[in-house]
C-alpha cells in the first residue's frame, strides 16, 4: 500500500510503525477510523505516512483550519508570562531570513487563510500579495487584502509562471502526497534568482508529528535537501532553531551550489520514536488504572486528543485545559476547553498533553492551587 518513497522513488520495505488500534488522529484533533502506518526510507532519510482513506473526506469537508474567526491563531510560545502567537513569530522570522526587494511579488502557495501573508503585508505594504489554495473556503479572508486577480483556487493562471520574487508556504508540504510536484510548481512560478521559503514540522523536535494521521511527510534535513536539489533549487538554509518544532527552509532558483547535505542518518531516531508511540497507550492506561477520580487533560491539541483516545474510561476526564484564549472558547471531544486557572476543585488527576521536550518545564512554570497526580508524556 506504500510502495515507493515520496522524495526519491526508491522502494520502501516494512513499516517502522503501525498503530496498535485502528484509530488515527489528525492535526485538527479529529479521531478517524483506520490505522496509522509509517515508513522510513533508508535511501534519502525521508519518513512518510500512508494517507488514510478517510482523509479525502476530511480535506473536502472537515479541513477548516482556524477559519472560525479572523483573529483565531495558534499559541506559539509562552515566554515570561507573555503569549506569543504563531503568525507574528512567522512574519518576524521571514523578515529576518528573506531580503524581499521593494514591490516584491509574493505568492503564498497552499495558503489557507493566508494569515502570515496578511501580517507580512501589514508590515511591508509595498509587496504584491498573491494566494493559491485548493478550496473556496478561505475567500473571505483573502478579500480583505488580496486583489481578486491575485487569488487562485485549484489552478494557477498561466501568466503567473516566472513571476514571483518569493514563493512562501507555511505548514502545507507535510500534507501533500506528491511533494515533488508541489516543489516543481514553486520552482516554475519563481523568477530566476527567486526564493522558495517554507516551514514544515520537524518530527525530531516534536515526536507527535510521527503519528499525526494527515501528515504524510516527515522531513529530515537529508530528505528536504534531496527534494529541493532534484527540483533545481540551491539550498540556502535548513534551520531547526528559528521556529519551535519546525524546519525553516530557504532555497533559491539558480544554478549555483547550495549548502552541502548532512551525512548523518536519522534512521535510529525514527525507530526510537516509533517505539515510544508503540508503548504510549500502555503508559497512559497504567496511570489511568493506578487510581481513580476526576481528571483533566492539560493541552487541547494533538497530544491531549491522543491521550484521550488511549483511555479505557474517557468519561473520567471532565475538561481540557489550554492557555490559548482562542482555544478556550471551544469544545474538544464534547468536553469544554478551560483556562488552567479555573480548574474545578474536584479534579485530582492531570494528564499532560504537551510535547515531552517541554512538558515538565511548562508544568513547573504554572501555579496549581493544590497537589495533583500527574501523567507526563
Ligand atoms: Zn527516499
Amino acid at each position: 500500500m506504500m510502495d515507493a518513497c515520496n522524495i526519491c522513488n526508491e522502494p520502501l520495505g516494512a513499516p517502522v510503525y503501525e498503530s496498535a488500534r485502528p484509530v488515527s488522529i489528525t492535526s485538527l484533533c479529529q479521531v478517524l477510523e483506520g490505522p496509522t502506518r509509517v515508513w522510513h526510507c533508508a535511501s534519502c532519510d525521508h519518513t512518510q505516512t500512508a494517507p488514510l482513506p478517510a482523509l479525502e473526506k476530511f480535506y473536502a469537508e472537515d479541513y477548516h483550519i482556524l477559519t472560525a474567526s479572523e483573529e483565531e491563531d495558534q499559541l506559539y510560545a509562552v515566554h515570561e508570562g507573555q503569549k506569543i502567537f504563531r503568525t507574528k513569530h512567522q512574519v518576524t522570522t521571514l523578515l529576518e531570513k528573506l531580503d524581499l526587494p521593494p514591490n516584491a511579488q509574493v505568492l503564498d502557495y497552499g495558503c489557507g487563510k493566508a494569515a502570515t501573508l496578511k501580517a507580512l503585508h501589514a508590515r511591508r505594504d509595498d509587496i504584491a500579495p498573491h494566494v493559491f489554495d485548493v478550496g473556496e473556503q478561505y475567500r473571505d479572508f483573502w478579500n480583505a487584502f488580496v486583489p481578486a486577480e491575485n487569488q487562485a483556487v485549484n489552478k494557477v493562471p498561466a501568466e503567473w509562471a516566472g513571476r514571483f520574487d518569493a514563493v512562501i508556504s507555511f505548514f502545507a508540504l507535510e500534507h501533500v502526497a506528491a511533494p515533488k510536484a508541489f516543489v516543481a510548481e514553486a520552482h516554475r512560478l519563481l523568477r530566476d534568482g527567486g526564493t522558495f521559503y517554507f516551514l514544515v514540522p520537524n518530527v525530531f523536535t516534536n515526536t507527535a508529528d510521527l503519528v499525526v494521521a494527515d501528515h504524510v511527510n516527515h522531513f529530515s534535513e537529508n530528505s528536504l535537501h534531496r527534494l529541493l536539489a532534484d527540483a533545481g533549487f540551491a539550498v540556502r538554509e535548513i534551520d531547526s532553531a528559528a521556529h519551535n518544532s519546525a524546519w525553516v527552509v530557504v532555497a533559491e532558483k539558480c544554478d549555483a551550489d547550495g549548502i552541502e547535505p548532512t551525512t548523518n542518518s536519522v534512521a535510529d531516531a525514527v525507530i526510537e520514536m516509533a517505539e515510544y508511540w508503540q508503548e504510549f497507550g500502555n503508559r497512559v492506561r497504567a496511570f489511568e488504572n493506578a487510581s481513580n477520580g476526576e481528571a483533566a487533560i492539560y493541552g487541547a491539541g494533538f497530544y491531549g486528543t491522543y491521550i484521550h483516545a488511549c483511555l479505557e474510561r474517557p468519561e473520567a476526564v471532565k475538561c481540557f485545559l489550554d492557555q490559548n484564549p482562542h482555544r478556550q472558547k471551544q469544545i474538544l471531544l464534547e468536553k469544554p476547553i478551560l483556562a488552567p486557572e479555573v480548574l474545578s476543585k474536584t479534579v485530582r488527576r492531570l494528564y499532560v498533553g504537551l510535547n515531552p521536550r517541554v512538558a515538565r518545564e511548562e508544568l513547573a512554570a504554572m501555579e496549581w492551587p493544590r497537589k495533583l497526580e500527574v501523567f507526563f508524556p
